[in-house]
């Protein structure tokens, strides 16, 4: 079966080994995953970790893929990714190398022991919904909440937009339309 194109709202976090080469590198390598094309992407943010206070800075970011795989298996591309970036997870919402998660995909609602869609926290996470609004402000989810209203009841709070000296490079990571 030929699966149908969707767009797909990929999160990136990371808060170790560099991690704003680590989120620029995810960038870059989310533009070559099989049957899918990086269509844009957030500046990056630096956000407080969730958790264990103990630990350092998150830096943020969001995709956006239209890709012809099905949801398990972008995961799946997603999961070798985050593999190959060594990642170091040793405690739940603890610190980690790279973390990139499926926000949205298309307009779907998935409920499987792999999968929650749209992610469990999208709704609450400034580090998720600036980034994403900065993609594309017009999202609605698949309950028909609107990304501007889930905005208005998520301050930005402590979240900062890095400034982008070298937005060359991250532009560069976006194939045009
Ligand atoms: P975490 O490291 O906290 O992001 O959790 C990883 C686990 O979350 C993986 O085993 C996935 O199967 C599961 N998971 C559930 N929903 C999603 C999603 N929307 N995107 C990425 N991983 C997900």
């Amino acid at each position: 079966m030929i699966s149908t194109e969707q767009l797909a709202y990929i999160g990136i976090g990371s808060n170790l080994n560099n991690p704003v080469e680590q989120a620029k590198q995810a960038l870059a390598e989310l533009s070559t995953i099989n049957q899918s094309e990086l269509l844009a992407h957030s500046s990056l943010y630096r956000s407080d970790p969730v958790g264990p206070q103990d630990q350092p800075d998150f830096i943020n970011a969001v995709a956006l893929l239209r890709t012809r795989l099905s949801p398990e298996l972008l995961l799946d591309e997603l999961q070798s990714l985050e593999k190959a970036h060594q990642r170091v997870r040793k405690q739940h919402w603890g610190p980690r190398t790279l973390d990139l998660d499926i926000l949205l995909y298309g307009n779907q609602t998935i409920a499987t022991p792999r999968l929650t869609v749209p992610h469990q926290f999208i709704g609450e996470r400034s580090f998720v919904l600036y980034p994403l609004a900065e993609v594309n402000p017009e999202i609605i989810l698949p309950d028909g909440s609107k990304l501007t209203d889930l905005l208005v009841n998520c301050p930005m709070g402590t979240l900062e937009r890095l400034p982008q000296p070298d937005k060359g490079f991250l532009t560069q990571a976006c194939k045009p339309e």
